[in-house]
């Protein structure tokens, strides 16, 4: 089976090479702010907007108006229009808001381009771009597959990271004749239905808690520069806090990508069927009760890394309804016992008399349930 999957890398650009990929940047957002404009004007005029192919056509022109923008990577301008109209194909599916300018002081920076003729590269520990050359970028894995196309960002902390999109064929890997049942849980990140209980909670609050703290600085900052007349841009303590602020969510959110890559793997490498909650309307009922975004998160993201490493790999998700009464069930007998709150962290079948841990039961019930599922289907 053939698959698209990304890359991503930090990459260590010299001086010059910095330069130009700014250059590039920016040239990107000016093109993507000329015909956005262009756009929204044909809108007022006619009622109708632009295509793609429009704007590239008016691009060799912009170009002899505007020699400077010759001097960056002419695919990465291109994608620059393809993004635009993008933006208005999702805007028109209501998908997302109408595209609105970019700015130089938008969070993160970043240009796209695509592989054509050898453009783009991967040789040991550097990678090669149009216009850039040879860049250094820190390696903790071989790229794989026919490289699609490369994706160059400045992140707030100011590194340069690289993505790369390549098409790479995945085999199916060996069966295990093994299924589990997960229960996505409160106190726990997740309940295996062989007993396992995987905790990144204490983590996600510890560092909750530090990020809320440097937001609190970085606001206290803001209103102090507000309060004194100055530019936010010119607030040296703000930009200070700002980038600390930001060099910490990002290593927040690698270590959870990390941590959700592992754990995914390891299911879909253990087991040949895995049964799940469908967590759509669950997980938002639970988002009242727990405010914690970064768990929230973790969680549909969890979910969607086993669905698709579940395809690549030749195995099988189950989702079960989010009405099934997994923690009023009795694993043991079958015996559905009353309603529980979420106080109730363990319980004794009135029926069975087994004392059951309430989330290690769910996620049995959850393993029956979507063995069942399966047999019918
Ligand atoms: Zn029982």
């Amino acid at each position: 089976m053939f698959i698209h999957k990304a890359y991503r890398f930090r990459i260590y650009p010299t001086k010059q090479q910095t330069e130009l990929i700014k250059k590039t940047m920016g040239c990107s957002r000016f093109v993507f702010n000329h015909f956005l404009a262009l756009w929204n004007d044909s809108y007022k005029k006619t009622g109708k907007g632009l295509t793609y192919h429009s704007c590239s056509s008016k691009l060799p022109a912009l170009k002899n108006e505007y020699e400077w923008l010759k001097e960056v990577d002419s695919i990465a301008l291109q994608s620059s229009l393809q993004n635009l109209a993008d933006s208005f194909l999702r805007f028109f599916k209501k998908q997302n808001k109408a595209p609105r300018f970019k700015s130089k002081n938008n969070h993160v920076q970043s240009y796209k381009t695509k592989y054509t003729n050898g453009n783009i590269e991967v040789v040991g520990n550097k990678i090669k771009l149009p216009k850039l050359g040879w860049i250094r970028f820190s390696k903790s894995r071989d790229v794989e597959g026919r490289i699609l196309h490369a994706t160059v960002r400045r992140n707030p902390s100011g590194k340069y990271f690289i993505s790369i999109l390549v098409e790479t064929e995945v085999q199916p890997l060996d069966k295990t004749e093994t299924a589990i049942g997960i229960d996505l849980g409160i106190t726990d990140f997740a309940i295996l239905s062989d007993g396992r209980k995987i905790d990144n909670h204490k983590f996600t609050i510890k560092m909750e808690k530090k990020l809320k703290r440097e937001q609190r600085k970085l606001s206290r900052r803001a209103l102090h520069a507000k309060n004194n007349g100055i530019n936010l841009l010119d607030a040296k303590n703000y930009q200070k806090q700002k980038v600390k602020v930001a060099r910490l969510h990002e290593k927040v959110m690698n270590q959870r990508e990390d941590f959700l890559h592992k754990l995914s793997t390891e299911i879909i490498k253990s087991h040949d069927v895995i049964c799940i909650e469908n967590l759509n309307t669950k997980g938002m009922l639970r988002n009242r009760k727990l405010a914690k975004s970064i768990s929230d998160v973790s969680w549909s993201a969890f979910v969607t890394k086993l669905e698709y490493k579940a395809k690549w790999y030749g195995k099988t998700i189950v989702k079960i309804s989010r009405w099934y009464p997994s923690s009023q069930i009795c694993s043991e007998c079958g015996h559905q016992d009353s309603k529980k709150s979420l106080e109730i962290r363990d319980w004794t079948c009135s029926v069975c008399h087994v004392h059951h841990d309430r989330d290690i039961n769910a996620s049995k019930n959850i393993l029956t349930e979507g063995l069942r599922i399966q047999a019918l289907a």
